[in-house]
């Protein structure tokens, strides 16, 4: 995977967890934050880590923060420095900018002054673990739309030893097989002669309400 900048404005939980694993990806992230003492405790997780206020200009601009690629706006309860932060960050033509907003108003906020993605945390949390307890098989997913997902189910114990012709999935759920995880290998496209296992997972795509039905099966 090609290097990127990141900065991560903002080192809270929040923060911390996006910097902390971008940096294990072996990304290049900037830590910053106006706290003294969550900059330090930054410094074994990141590229660099400063101490700056992200609602003065001067402060961005002497960060090059024009240059990074990325720049992710992980402010927590101070709605009135998130705003202006994303809105500087803007102003000063930052490729990309995401930020976290603490809900609906905030989110509508910083969607008006130009912010790229926005993420609701604990909405998004909440939804995922209503999700998990909906579709227990369910492990993972990505939102493609709003309609469709793509989902890591695992087998129900009854499809086992079977293979896709015989289970004939697409035609009773509606749903497609794309990928099989296998005992850690992964097998893209499986034909229909490919025999499913015990412990398998199935990454598939299709309409959730769908995708539910099949992770729902005893
Ligand atoms: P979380 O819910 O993610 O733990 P916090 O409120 O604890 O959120 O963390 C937000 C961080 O953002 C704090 O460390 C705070 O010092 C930092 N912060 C707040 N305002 C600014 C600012 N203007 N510039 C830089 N950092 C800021």
């Amino acid at each position: 995977m090609a290097t990127k900048q990141y900065a991560v404005i903002g080192l809270g939980r929040f923060g911390t967890s996006i910097a902390r694993r971008l940096h294990d990806a072996g990304q290049e992230v900037l830590g910053i934050d106006i706290n003294e003492e969550r900059v330090d405790a930054a410094e074994s997780f990141v590229t660099h880590a400063v101490i700056a206020d992200s609602t003065e200009e001067k402060a961005l601009t002497a960060l090059g923060i024009r240059n990074f690629d990325c720049v992710i706006v992980a402010i927590g309860d101070d709605m009135q420095s998130s705003i202006l932060t994303v809105m500087l960050l803007k102003n000063l033509e930052v490729k990309k900018v995401i930020a976290k907003a603490l809900g609906k108003r905030h989110g509508q906020v910083l969607e008006h002054i130009g912010a790229d993605w926005i993420v609701y945390p604990e909405r998004d949390m909440g939804e995922r673990v209503a999700n998990q307890l909906l579709s227990p098989n369910m492990l993972n997913y990505i939102e493609l739309s709003k309609e469709y997902n793509i989902e890591e189910i695992l087998i129900p114990e009854k499809m086992a030893e079977k293979n896709l012709r015989e289970l004939d999935i697409r035609a009773k759920y509606n749903v497609s097989v794309i990928a099989i995880v296998s005992n850690g290998d992964i097998i893209v496209s499986p034909s229909p002669e490919h025999t499913i296992h015990k412990g398998d997972l199935l990454v598939m795509i299709g309409n959730r309400e769908d995708l539910a039905k099949f992770s729902s099966i005893e």
